[in-house]
């Protein structure tokens, strides 16, 4: 039997993909320490499981309309309002499934077949697979580790065309922890605007894991405001990675159009995180703002061993939990049984020998660095990087 070519368009995230092989070892009794997976290691904060408890005891047990809960779009609204100073009205939001549902929605509802859609590399995995599946064209644009991996107004302008349908990029950006300055952000406004037809992806879902102070949205330019969609969601901002919550901002047909793909595939998301969501997206902002002292603490120490490591370049990251290092120092070395040709294989080398999983850049749209995540406890992040170091010595 023959399955859906559609399956080909498109491959699964290289991120899942090690999270797996990292289990499969454990499940072999080997202790491997997880620094692949993009989640905080923190537990949901009280006052939002107290309003997800008593959800399930008011029984919010039904249907929800499609594009969520009147209450929620409000709830999105105040803290859109509240965060960043944008002015949006119930019908411009719509809640999905987590933030990758949302951005599903996004692209199905905005990319027809052999539109192209413009991403800045290193860019987050679903990006360009969810694009792939939607039959739009994938434009990747280096980007340079000088600039903090982050695009310019010259190259964003030299990798636009008439036929650019879409821009997708995040700030603070997975992998690379660069956040985009409000002037930076200007900068490539102003190359939007000579692109009316293009709508605008802006990704915030790491607004709160900010190390440099005010997160800026390019939704703020109010001449763009009707073509950029605002995509957010709660499992970075308030670790709620299994309750599934995750929403957008944008024109309302756009919205409608979000709805209409929703309704058939999916419906309302699950009630009991639309309840609890109200109350993370309203209430103290404290719990979110006490973990990312904690993420930057954890990254300041990994950036002090980093830099005792000969042979890794990396930007510090300003947001988000993760490093970006570039690795080719290491191509071509051996440990004596094996040799590193590229990025995977040294991933590879780091899970075998040092038994820490991590994600190869190549993933990413740069397959000169691998990411490590430093969403893991202080303990497990120094005797990780113990045994990176240890292993990374050991190539010659
Ligand atoms: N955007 C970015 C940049 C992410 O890193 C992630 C999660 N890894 C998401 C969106 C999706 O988040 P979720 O579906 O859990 O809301």
């Amino acid at each position: 039997m023959q399955l859906s070519s559609r399956l080909q368009l498109f491959n699964e995230p290289e991120t899942l993909k090690m999270a797996k092989l990292g289990r499969e070892l454990r499940a072999k009794g080997i202790d491997v320490i997880d620094l692949s997976l993009g989640e905080p290691d923190f537990d949901t904060p009280e006052h939002i499981k107290e309003a997800a408890k008593k959800a399930i005891d008011e029984n919010w047990s039904h249907y929800t309309p499609v594009a969520g809960y009147p209450e929620l779009r409000e709830a999105v609204c105040t803290k859109l309002k509240r965060d960043n100073n944008l002015s949006y009205k119930p019908e411009n939001i719509i809640a999905s499934t987590g933030a990758k549902h949302s951005l599903a929605n996004a692209v199905f509802a905005t990319v027809s077949k052999g539109d192209e859609v413009v991403i800045p590399t290193p860019y987050w995995v679903t990006y360009s697979e969810i694009v792939k599946l939607g039959e739009g064209v994938v434009k990747l644009v280096p980007t340079k580790i000088e600039n903090k991996y982050k695009l310019t107004p010259a190259e964003l302008e030299a990798a636009m065309s008439d036929k650019t349908k879409l821009f997708i990029f995040s700030s603070p950006c997975n992998p690379s922890g660069s956040v985009y300055s409000k002037a930076e952000l200007e900068g490539l406004a102003s190359v939007f605007r000579k692109f009316p037809n293009c709508y605008i992806l802006s990704d915030e879902i790491y607004e709160y894991i900010n190390f440099v102070g005010k997160h800026e949205s390019i939704a703020q330019f109010e001449d763009l405001k009707d073509r950029v969609i605002v995509l957010n969601g709660l499992s970075k901002g308030f670790a709620m990675t299994g309750y599934r919550l995750g929403y957008l901002a944008a024109h309302p047909d756009v919205i409608k159009a979000c709805e209409k793909l929703q309704g058939q595939f999916t419906s309302g998301t699950n009630s009991i995180t639309q309840r609890a969501a109200i109350t993370a997206l309203t209430t103290d902002l404290k719990p979110s703002m006490d973990m990312t002292k904690e993420f930057e603490r954890r990254k300041k120490r990994v950036i002090e061993i980093m830099n005792s490591i000969p042979g890794l370049t990396f930007p510090e990251p300003d947001g988000a939990f993760y490093v970006f290092p570039t690795v080719t120092a290491f191509f071509g070395k051996s440990d004596g049984e094996e040799t590193i040709k590229d990025a995977d294989d040294l991933c590879m080398y780091l899970l075998n020998k040092a038994h820490v999983s991590t994600v190869t850049g190549r993933a990413f749209g740069e397959p000169a660095a691998i990411r490590i995540s430093f969403a893991n406890s202080m303990e497990k992040i120094e005797e990780a990087w113990k045994r990176i170091t240890a292993a990374l010595a050991k190539l010659k």
